[in-house]
């Protein structure tokens, strides 16, 4: 079982991806995809007139501020277009793909964190009225459900909380958390850049090994976003993943390049 999350930044050749997946699932593999939607979510967001609003925690952590209306919005780009598009492209190439949300079936469930401390202008600020969390519980039966009756499922976030509300939650912790219930061999997190920098953004500077024993250490070198990527590496080979691979998702067969240890290798 391999666990793939690809990210929903610009510059991701997703007709790659699908065909990559479609040949190695035909092949045998078994398989659940986890996909993101930040950069189509934040276009259409400012096309609605509610531009996206990031907040960073006083432990340098960014993430999307969720209000209602963002939530919906966001629920509008992640489980209609990029859900949608993602399981055609697969259809097409003759996978039976079924995309879910997290909310569907519980397949994500975690608590719903109502209040988040944000930093603004060297200030820690406590804002009200989001709706994310993080993802603590994995309904696997359904997942094995699915994969045994040859079903290749295609997950995004949101979340359901244990009370049955829509939470954001992390893409790249979600997969860990997937790819830990499945007792995935591999968790693949596949992005617009070759895997963690040392130098970002000079795409020279690639970690290629980065000891199981050791995974906050790339912690150091990621900044924003890539933080969230290293603590769901972290979390995916203390669950008992095999392999975590930071690979890029903008190549031809991307999934294949990872998999033979293209990108930073964390094992
Ligand atoms: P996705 O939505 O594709 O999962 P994210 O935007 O969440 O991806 O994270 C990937 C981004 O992290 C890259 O596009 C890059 O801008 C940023 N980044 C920050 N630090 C690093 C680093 N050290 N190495 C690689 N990328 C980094």
């Amino acid at each position: 079982m391999i666990v793939v999350k690809v990210g929903g930044s610009l510059g991701i050749d997703y007709d790659a991806l699908c065909a990559d997946i479609a040949e190695l699932w035909k092949a045998g593999q078994r398989l659940v995809l986890v996909h993101g939607g930040s950069a189509e979510t934040n276009r259409i967001a400012e096309a609605l007139g509610h531009p996206p609003r990031f907040v960073t925690s006083p432990s340098g952590y960014t993430s999307r501020f969720t209000d209602r209306e963002t939530l919906e919005i966001f629920e509008m780009v992640y489980c209609g277009k990029m859900n949608k598009g993602i399981v055609e492209r697969l259809q097409r190439h003759g996978v039976n793909a079924l995309g879910l949300s997290g909310l569907d079936g519980r397949i994500l469930e975690g608590k719903h964190k109502d209040s988040v401390r944000s930093v603004e202008n060297g200030k820690v600020k406590v804002l009200r009225g989001d709706h994310t969390g993080t993802v603590e519980r994995v309904n696997t039966d359904l997942l094995e459900l699915l994969l045994s009756s040859g079903y290749l499922p295609v997950l995004t976030p949101p979340a359901a909380s244990f009370e049955g509300v829509a939470i954001n939650v992390d893409g790249d912790r979600a997969a860990a958390a997937v790819a830990t219930a499945l007792r995935a061999e591999a968790l693949l997190l596949l992005s617009n850049v070759p895997g963690l920098l040392r130098d970002f953004p000079d795409e020279s500077s690639l970690i290629a090994h980065i000891p199981a024993s050791d995974v906050e250490s790339g912690l150091e070198f990621a900044q924003d976003r890539m933080k969230k990527k290293v603590l769901g590496a972290a979390e995916a080979v203390a669950g008992g993943v095999g392999r975590v691979v930071f690979g890029d998702a903008r190549i031809a067969s991307p999934v294949r390049a990872a998999l033979a240890g293209r990108g930073t290798v964390v094992s």
